[in-house]
């Protein structure tokens, strides 16, 4: 069976206003264990939704969804435990320093990757003991990516990892996926920069106004249109 399958996915947002805004239309995909596979697409085309949806953190309007075998509308904690994700909006660092930080959720994972590796993984051993709260945005969101990644997790999205990471950091960051990837992660991520697509994924589908307009393997997919 594929990790992700969908089926009509339709999640139409009520607004404060009161009219309906449908965010995902309809929208058909299979995504492979072992893949790496972007959404690619404009701001409000639906990759954030279809992200929560898929992690559980959203209800559907219509559709069916399966992942990891799994309703997400009826996750449970081992299978929860198998995911991992880096969601677009970021908590409250609060006052914890980046090893404590990480530490603090690799304690929780049976079969928890090694804190100090894991710190090395995103580049961040000179940081190691500086409060989160403490770094740049970039540096916050590789630390976000460590928390993602610690539990060793069979399936991990990343919702716009790299947005405000400089050219470096993107190097870098693109080196980890790629080592995630053959350690044999399947990767979902979102982003609206197709070099970001090309660079790491497998398949690619791009998402505008909630509907996806195309499925394919990455040196398909023309520029953005
Ligand atoms: P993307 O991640 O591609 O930027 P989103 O999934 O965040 O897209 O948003 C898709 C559409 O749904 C946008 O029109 C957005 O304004 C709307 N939207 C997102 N979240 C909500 C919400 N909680 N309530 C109402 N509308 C929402
Ligand atoms: P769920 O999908 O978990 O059932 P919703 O996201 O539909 O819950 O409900 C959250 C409510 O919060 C929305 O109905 C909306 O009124 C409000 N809301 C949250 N984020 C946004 C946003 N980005 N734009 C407009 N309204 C929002």
């Amino acid at each position: 069976a594929p990790a992700i399958s969908v089926r009509g996915l339709t999640k139409t947002y009520r607004s404060r206003s009161g009219e309906p805004v449908t965010a995902v239309r309809g929208v058909d995909l299979e995504i492979h264990a072992g893949e790496v596979f972007a959404l690619l697409g404009p701001n409000g085309a639906g990759k954030s939704t279809t992200i929560e949806i898929l992690t559980g953190f959203r209800t559907r309007s219509e559709g069916q969804v399966q992942v990891l075998g799994t309703d997400p509308q009826r996750p449970t904690r081992a299978w929860r435990s198998r995911l991992g994700l880096v969601p677009q909006e970021t908590g409250d660092p609060g006052v914890a320093t980046v090893r404590e930080a990480i530490a603090h959720i690799g304690a929780i994972f049976p079969r928890s990757r090694d804190v100090d590796e894991v710190i090395a993984a995103v580049g961040l051993q000179e940081k190691a003991r500086s409060p989160v709260r403490k770094l740049s945005g970039g540096q916050q969101r590789r630390v976000e990516v460590a928390l993602a990644i610690i539990g060793r997790p069979e399936l991990l999205f990343l919702d716009e990892p790299t947005t405000g990471f400089d050219p470096a950091a993107r190097r870098q960051f693109w080196d980890l996926i790629r080592s995630l990837r053959e350690d044999g992660t399947t990767i979902v991520l979102t982003t609206h920069y197709l070099d970001e697509a090309a660079a790491l994924s497998d398949r690619a589908a791009v998402i505008a106004r909630g509907r996806l307009v195309e499925t394919a393997p990455i040196d398909e997919i023309g520029p953005a249109r």
